[in-house]
C-alpha cells in the first residue's frame, strides 16, 4: 500500500512541476489527497462491503441515498481531513479549528450521510453552521465556513464511497454508462491508459473507472463521426477537453499511456486539468 502513496506523491510532484498555472490549487489539494489515501489504507475493508450476488441486478451498486455511515469512522475521517486542510489553507485556520471543535461524532455521521444523499443540499450546511458556529453572524466568516464545510464533506464522502468501491471484487464490466455503475455519480474525467487506446471514465465520487466508447459523448450519449471536438493548449495534445457539438457539454481527458499512474491515483490528475476546465467555462 505504501507504493500507492509514494506513487501519488510522485504524480502530485509532476503535476506541480508541469502546471504552474494551478500551483495554488495543487498546494491546497496535495495534503488533502495524501490524507485521503492514508485514510483509505488505514480503513481498508477486509471483506467486500456489498454482497455482489445480491447487487447483480441493481445498478448502481451503492445506494447513496441510504449510505451506511459509521459514527466513529466518519468523525475520524472528518477530523483527519480538517487537519490536512489546515496545511493547504492556512488563511482558514480559525474556521477549520472551529469546525473541528463543532463536528462531533453524531454530527459527522449526519453530515456525511445527508451530504452523500444530496450534494446540492445547501440548507444542511447552512443549518449546521448557524447552529454551531456563533461567529457565523459575520458574513465573511459565514462564507468561509460554508466553503470549508462543503469541501470537507465532498472529500469525506469521497473517502466513504472509495472505501466501498475498493472493497468490491472485480465487477462485471459495464460499458458506455453515463453514470457510475458503482455509485451513480457523474464522470469527472476521461482517461486513455490502455495501449489499444480504449477510453475509461472516472467517477469523481467513488473513483471507479468504467469503459466508454471513444466516439460517444459521455454527457448525452450522442454518437456520430466528428461530433466530438478536441481543445488543447499549445503542443500538449495529451491533455484536452472533449466537447460535444450535439449537447455542448464537455469532459476533460488525459492520455496517460506514457505515465506510470496507479488506478487509485488517477483522480489526482484532475488537478493538472483544471486549466482546461477554466478555459471551457469561459
Ligand atoms: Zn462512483
Ligand atoms: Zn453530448
Amino acid at each position: 500500500m505504501q507504493a500507492v502513496i509514494s506513487n501519488l506523491e510522485q504524480i502530485l510532484k509532476i503535476i506541480h512541476k508541469n502546471h504552474a498555472e494551478s500551483e495554488k490549487l495543487i498546494e491546497v489539494f496535495t495534503p488533502v489527497l495524501l490524507c485521503e489515501e492514508n485514510l483509505l489504507e488505514e480503513l481498508a475493508m477486509k471483506k467486500p462491503a456489498l454482497s455482489m450476488k445480491k447487487q447483480k441486478e441493481h445498478i448502481p451498486y451503492i445506494d447513496v441515498k441510504n449510505l451506511p455511515v459509521c459514527t466513529e469512522k466518519s468523525h475520524y475521517i472528518c477530523q483527519k481531513l480538517l487537519e490536512a486542510m489546515k496545511i493547504g489553507l492556512p488563511h482558514l485556520e480559525e474556521v477549520l479549528g472551529d469546525l473541528s471543535a463543532a463536528i462531533r461524532p453524531s454530527s459527522a455521521r449526519k453530515l456525511c450521510k445527508e451530504f452523500a444523499a444530496d450534494k446540492e443540499n445547501q440548507s444542511l450546511l447552512e443549518t449546521f453552521i448557524r447552529k454551531n458556529l456563533k461567529k457565523a453572524e459575520n458574513a465573511d466568516y459565514y462564507e468561509k465556513a460554508f466553503s470549508a464545510l462543503q469541501l470537507l464533506l465532498i472529500r469525506a464522502c469521497h473517502v466513504l464511497l472509495a472505501r466501498i468501491e475498493r472493497s468490491l471484487p472485480l465487477i462485471e464490466e459495464h460499458k458506455d454508462m453515463l453514470t457510475c455503475p458503482v455509485c451513480g455519480g457523474k464522470p469527472s474525467m476521461s482517461i486513455i491508459r490502455q495501449k489499444e487506446g480504449q477510453r475509461e471514465l472516472l467517477c469523481a465520487d467513488c473513483g471507479h473507472l468504467w469503459r466508454f466508447n471513444r466516439n460517444k459523448c459521455p454527457r448525452c450519449d450522442f454518437e456520430k463521426d466528428k461530433n466530438l471536438q478536441f481543445t488543447f493548449v499549445g503542443d500538449n495534445k495529451k491533455e484536452r477537453a472533449v466537447e460535444c457539438l450535439h449537447c455542448k457539454g464537455y469532459i476533460v481527458e488525459a492520455d496517460i499511456r506514457e505515465m506510470d499512474v496507479m488506478p487509485q491515483n488517477i483522480h489526482a490528475l484532475s488537478l493538472g486539468l483544471a486549466y482546461l476546465d477554466a478555459l471551457m467555462q469561459k
